[in-house]
């Protein structure tokens, strides 16, 4: 009888552990053609995003996302993508794309994903980025051409941290904090000061990716404004 019970009680804990593991993956489609491994790096990715806790926001991360909690980024995440594809995005450096003209509310992610050698807030960060650009009410806040010349403070040209590549005169700039850019540079740097849950090496990584696509943002007025709001003074 004693044996008969504890084999009843880890039947039904074994059922509880599958249940809530079916529970925790996020409702997003793949299609059959993503790899097992892409999937299986996306759903951590997702999962690690959607624990996250925080301690508060910024105006502007309010604004756009609520509070710095994995339950509001679940849910930004999940109302814009429905679906996951595999893709090159027409460009051997990319990671993940939206191509709006095959549907708004797919995200593509490329073999890059899995080989990405930049740590997992900034594949989140490419991942959040791209979510916002399936938003076909703003025009899929489509990028800003970056100025020409484009030099950083020091006078340097500013250049790509994903691939080095000089970024004066392509289309790689946001001219607004709520674009794509704006928007995934405000995530991170609220990660980076409100992440209760998070180590120091994920606020660090988050910080020092945020500061760099801050860079990203050519108009001087927004830039400051964005500056202002992660020092508290936005209004
Ligand atoms: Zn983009």
């Amino acid at each position: 009888m004693r044996t008969f019970n504890a084999t009843f009680v880890a039947t039904i804990l074994l059922s509880l552990s599958l249940v809530s593991l079916s529970s925790s993956a996020s409702p997003v489609k793949y299609d059959s053609g993503v790899p097992s491994d892409i999937q299986a790096q996306m759903e951590a990715d997702l999962g690690f995003m959607n624990q996250i806790q925080g301690n508060g926001q910024t105006n502007f991360h309010q604004q756009i996302f609520g509070a710095v909690s994995g339950a509001q980024y679940k849910n930004f995440f999940e109302s814009r993508i429905k679906k996951i594809g595999l893709n090159d995005c027409g460009n051997p450096n990319a990671v993940a794309c939206v191509i709006p003209m095959m549907g708004s509310n797919k995200m593509w992610l490329t073999q890059n994903f899995i080989k990405f050698s930049h740590p997992q807030i900034a594949r989140l960060m490419v991942v959040y980025h791209e979510s916002r650009h399936s938003e076909i009410a703003h025009g899929n806040w489509p990028h800003d051409t970056c100025p020409t010349p484009f030099l950083d403070a020091n006078g340097h040209d500013m250049k790509s941290i994903w691939t080095g590549a000089s970024l004066a005169g392509e289309p790689a700039c946001d001219s607004t904090q709520l674009g794509s850019y704006g928007s995934s540079t405000i995530l991170l740097k609220n990660v980076a000061m409100y992440c209760t849950n998070c180590g120091d090496k994920v606020k660090m990584d988050a910080d020092l990716y945020a500061t760099d696509q801050l860079g990203r943002i050519d108009r001087p007025d927004v830039k400051q404004a964005m500056i202002n709001d992660f020092h508290g003074q936005a209004k």
